[in-house]
């Protein structure tokens, strides 16, 4: 992603076409198949070769690895047309949980590894998940426990992991595992592949939103991982699952502040439509100064969020900015999705309103990539405190 920017004309125009083709793609093969997806727990492997020739994985990846190109407001203007059109934040997780499992492979610049895993991710041909999340270590990174010792050309791996997102589809998992001592020091990444003896993919978790991505638990036990499918060095683990969090939680930020968007559009539309008292809801004050404060909160997290993506694209460090990105726009998003319920009324919480998916899909986002009090940790820690 080191590639020269565009111009910001050059730009502008990269993105409306880029937006115009992902519209007409989730209105054909996204939006119609939403209920079912969700019903079934997961998205077809179809749903991800379809996207990879439509472009919309590779975007804001290096061409030279077969993604698009461009940056990470390619990757964002993909995510706010998908939930736009219909899609939701739960999709995003289980159609782009690339977008977590490369990087670091991409990164770490190992020919062999990106064309193995990194190029047919891109392209929809495999599937990816990030396992760092373990039964005692979700937020605290360092406690991982799942350990790899080195047995010749190989590691032998022993742990478990959750809360992995298309854990059960993935063709490779790349793992946080221990591989020296206490602390983040002793954390390396490790790629696993489905099939590889020792590691079973668990129980199918049950999750309140999200229903369309898969989440599972993952067990290695003496799971033979061949050395060369190690990522970067040892040792470097932590600093590079650190490191790319801040693109995922600028990419959560988005579907936080694309989620409150489409419940507000919704919410207005119902407004308009629906009649008590002998008027429209929305003639009334109170449901007008509702979705005002909606539109502005939705609003200040979108200018706030692209900014700061706009600063990443740039090279900047950005990782406090990061946190307060996600903050802000999760907070907005949940307060718009519980808005959007209520205008709704009855109708609200029903299975058949997209705002009562969105309403429980947009829960996990304070949860995931980072919960809320350690985007809180993060900013206090930069406050020097
Ligand atoms: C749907 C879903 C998908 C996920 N996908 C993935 C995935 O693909 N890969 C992966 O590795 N993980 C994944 N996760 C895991 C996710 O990253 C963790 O759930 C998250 O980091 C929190 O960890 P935890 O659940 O262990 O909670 P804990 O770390 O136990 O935290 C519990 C509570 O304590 C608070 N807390 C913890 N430490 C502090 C502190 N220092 N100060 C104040 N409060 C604190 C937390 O904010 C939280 O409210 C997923 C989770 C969900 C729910």
């Amino acid at each position: 992603m080191a590639e020269a920017l565009s111009t910001p004309a050059e730009l502008d125009e990269e993105l409306r076409l880029l937006r115009a083709s992902v519209r007409a793609f989730v209105a054909r093969e996204v939006a119609p198949h939403m209920e079912e997806w969700e019903r079934a727990g997961e998205v077809p492997r179809s749903l991800h070769e379809k996207a990879g020739a439509a472009g919309l994985l590779g975007a804001g990846f290096p061409e030279e690895a077969g993604g698009g190109g461009g940056t990470l407001l390619h990757t964002m203007a993909v995510v706010e047309e998908i939930i736009q059109g219909g899609g939701s934040s739960g999709l995003c997780a289980a159609l782009f949980t690339h977008g977590i499992a490369i990087p670091h492979i991409l990164e770490a610049g190992n020919p062999d590894l990106t064309e193995r895993f990194a190029r047919p991710a891109l392209a929809g041909r495999k599937i990816g998940a990030l396992a760092v999340s373990e039964p005692d270590a979700g937020s605290d990174v360092a406690r991982i426990r799942t350990r790899a010792v080195r047995d010749g050309g190989h590691y032998v791996v022993n742990g478990a992991k959750t809360f992995v997102t298309s854990g059960l589809r993935a063709d490779f998992v790349t793992t946080a595992v221990r591989t020296g001592g206490e602390g983040h020091r002793g954390l390396s990444l490790l790629v696993v592949e489905k099939g590889t003896p020792g590691f079973t993919v668990g129980r199918r978790l049950e999750k309140m939103g999200w229903s369309c991505s898969d989440t599972a638990e993952l067990a290695f036990a003496d799971a033979r991982v061949p050395a060369v499918n190690l990522v970067g060095v040892e040792g470097s683990g932590f600093r590079q699952v650190m490191r790319h969090f801040i693109s995922e939680r600028i990419v959560l930020a988005t579907e936080a502040y694309a989620t409150a968007q489409r419940c507000l559009d919704l919410a207005v539309r119902w407004a308009r439509a629906r009649q008590a008292f002998g008027t429209r809801l929305a003639d009334k004050p109170v449901i007008r100064h509702k979705l005002a404060e909606m539109a502005r909160q939705t609003d200040v997290a979108r200018e706030y969020v692209r900014a700061v993506a706009g600063r990443h694209a740039a090279g900047e460090d950005v990782s406090r900015e990061a946190a307060m990105a996600k903050n802000t726009a999760v907070y907005a998003c949940q307060w718009v999705v519980h808005e959007a319920v209520q205008i709704h009324g009855g109708m609200g919480y029903m299975r058949e309103s997209e705002v009562e998916r969105h309403y429980r899909d947009a829960r996990v986002l304070g949860i995931g990539g980072g919960t809320s009090e350690i985007m809180n940790e993060v900013i206090a820690e930069r406050l020097g405190l």
